[in-house]
């Protein structure tokens, strides 16, 4: 990574001073975007002995997630100005239909004749809907704050968290902003919460895995609105080693690869699309992301029985060649069938169960065993509309505000890449270094192996989740055909090569001669593959975009959490870990 990108991408520092108020007590002052939350520098806390005793306090703020709440009010706003948009067209679109039905009404009681009153449609008057947010686990209110003060759409904001001194804090942070009094702050368990009446949108940011809180979430969301989900449990659903902890919570295992993150993505989305069918609702995602250490997803939920019937042809499957060759088979849940109706004007969706299973229980390519991955979503990460409106905003959005917009941009741009309509149907992604791996080979330049596969016609891009990736719509047959050629161009010592190794297999070792395989081996020897880096150039690498985070510090990762006993807090048990600068730690993090 080039200086400018490491910079670029580097969190910008929070402004951070101390101040005292009127009530002579001293505070340090964190201003990130336009809100700024209140740390006491003194806090008193109980001794062994039961005894007041003043301690220095804490300042619970992670800047490194300032790329979470910039994202997240960048993606409310304009998720508010649809929303709002729609719901204007559909008045509008009511009341003139309503103008219709009076006006036919009035000509037909008088016999065919033209009617002689001609009733137009009401005036519209618009007064700002109801536009309200939820900040389920608020902790210090700085995100809540920040909806108040930057989304303009914004009619009411809830600031709630279970912790007394977290809401007290949330109080005195509402008043040193008090710009906005839309803003209030409640005392409740999340689920409760959420029973009392409906939020346009729902923002759950606890700390570990949202798990417990999604059936109250996709019932509390009005039709249409919004569900923002962050779960920091990455040991849990991108790593083998809690599986069984996994399903318990999501509702499906995890798969061992470089692509788990992907996998634990659709898992997330899996338990929320689960929970809403319940309800007759459906999710559509918006915006679906594995960021450093966490997975973000923004999902819209919609009430429609037509669609809450997808789910299962919606939901799949993955047989995973984790400890051989590394590639994967899917297999959906459900079939589904668009098929004409019987007056053949219009289609309707057919639905029966899917044939299984989809692959041997070893693999095609190298002959070691599969694992077995999920349930999981199988459709879109994201609505191309949306991200594409997304990135329109973006340049309006000041920087001096907006300080983490640079890695904003690249990674809007990059899930909009890997959403491209040829690559609807192909989950997941694979490191050119993986494949090397498995044949003991130099890994071929990322360019030379995407102009090979762009150069037979298929599709090629990248995934947000990981720098050296390729997504792709070739299926691995093709994929291990373009690896052969590159060991033919680049020998390696197939004596190393026993006939248990991945890599005996995928090179048809041991063949004896004259036999020339299978007519799909045939078929595979018949394709010209160019290893043509030019084809295969990043157009926009030259462009500074900065797409992946740079470990911007010699520490970088999570916080440590801030002490107290909270939902979030009791669904987290030992075990749970998660990957951080390669090294396995403890998952621990605040979410102020
Ligand atoms: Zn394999």
């Amino acid at each position: 990574m080039g200086g400018k990108r490491d910079l670029l991408s580097k969190p910008v520092p929070q402004s951070s001073k101390d101040i005292t108020l009127d009530d002579g007590k001293a505070y340090t002052a964190v201003t990130e975007g336009l809100a700024t939350v209140l740390f006491p520098k003194i806090t008193v806390k109980k001794d062994k002995a039961g005894n007041d005793v003043e301690v220095k306090g804490e300042v619970f703020y992670n800047p490194i997630q300032q790329f979470n709440r910039d994202l997240s009010v960048l993606t409310i706003k304009t998720f508010g100005d649809m929303f709002l948009e729609e719901k204007k067209e559909k008045k509008e679109q009511k009341l003139a239909n309503k103008a219709k039905g009076k006006e036919t009404k009035g000509k037909e009681t008088k016999d065919g004749g033209p009617a002689k009153k001609t009733i137009t449609a009401p005036t519209y008057t618009p007064t700002p809907p109801k536009f309200t947010i939820l900040d389920a686990l608020s902790a210090t209110g700085l995100r809540a704050l920040r909806y108040a003060l930057e989304i303009p759409a914004a009619t009411a904001i809830t600031a709630n968290d279970l912790e007394p001194s977290a809401v007290a804090s949330i109080t005195a942070n509402i008043v040193h902003n008090s710009k906005n009094p839309a803003t209030h702050p409640d005392t409740l368990e999340p689920s409760a919460a959420m029973s009392k009446i409906s939020y346009e949108v729902i923002d759950l940011d606890p700390f570990g895995t949202a798990s417990p809180f999604i059936d109250a979430a996709v019932q509390a969301v009005s039709d249409g609105g919004l569900l923002a989900v962050t779960c920091t449990d990455a040991g849990v659903w991108a790593s083998a080693g809690y599986s069984e902890k996994c399903f318990s919570l999501y509702g499906g295992t995890p798969v061992k690869g470089e692509w788990c993150h992907e996998a634990g993505v659709r898992l997330i989305l899996n338990s929320i699309a689960m929970a809403a069918a319940r309800y007759g609702y459906w999710m559509e995602p918006l915006l679906s992301l594995s960021i450093d250490f966490y997975a973000r997803v923004f999902v819209r939920i919609r009430k429609g029985p037509e669609m809450v019937k997808r789910l299962a042809s919606n939901s799949m499957v993955v047989y995973n060649c984790d400890s051989g060759c590394g590639s994967w088979v899917v297999q959906k849940l459900g079939r589904s069938k668009e098929e004409k109706n019987k007056s053949g004007t219009g289609t309707f969706m057919k639905f029966g169960l899917a044939r299984a299973p989809t692959t041997d229980s070893n693999c095609a390519e190298c002959g070691f065993p599969m694992h077995l991955g999920g349930p999981m979503y199988a459709g879109p990460l994201h609505s191309t509309a949306f991200i594409k409106r997304l990135l329109v905003s973006l340049p309006s959005a000041p920087p001096s505000i907006y300080g983490t917009l640079p890695r904003i941009t690249g990674m809007l741009q990059t899930a909009l890449q890997e959403s491209t309509p040829a690559l609807a149907a192909s989950p997941f992604f694979f490191a050119t270094t993986r494949l090397a791996k498995t044949l003991h080979c130099i890994a071929p330049p990322l360019a030379a192996f995407r102009g090979a596969l762009k150069g037979l016609g298929y599709e090629v891009s990248r995934s947000h989740c990981k720098p050296t990736s390729i997504k792709t719509n070739a299926p691995w047959n093709v994929i291990w055909e373009v690896m052969r050629r590159w060991v033919e161009k680049k020998p390696v010592k197939i004596e190393a090569f026993g006939d248990k190794h991945a890599a005996y297999k995928i090179l048809r070792l041991g063949r004896v001669e004259g036999d020339e395989g299978t007519e799909e081996e045939k078929k595979l020897k018949e394709l010209e593959v160019v290893f043509d880096e030019k084809l295969g150039a990043d157009e926009d690498k030259a462009s500074g975009l900065v797409r992946y985070q740079v470990n911007p510090t010699a520490h970088w990762g999570p916080m440590a959490k801030a002490k107290k006993e909270d939902m979030s807090k009791r669904v987290m048990e030992d075990g749970e870990g998660e990957e951080v600068e390669g090294k396995r730690v403890r998952r621990s993090e605040a979410n102020a």
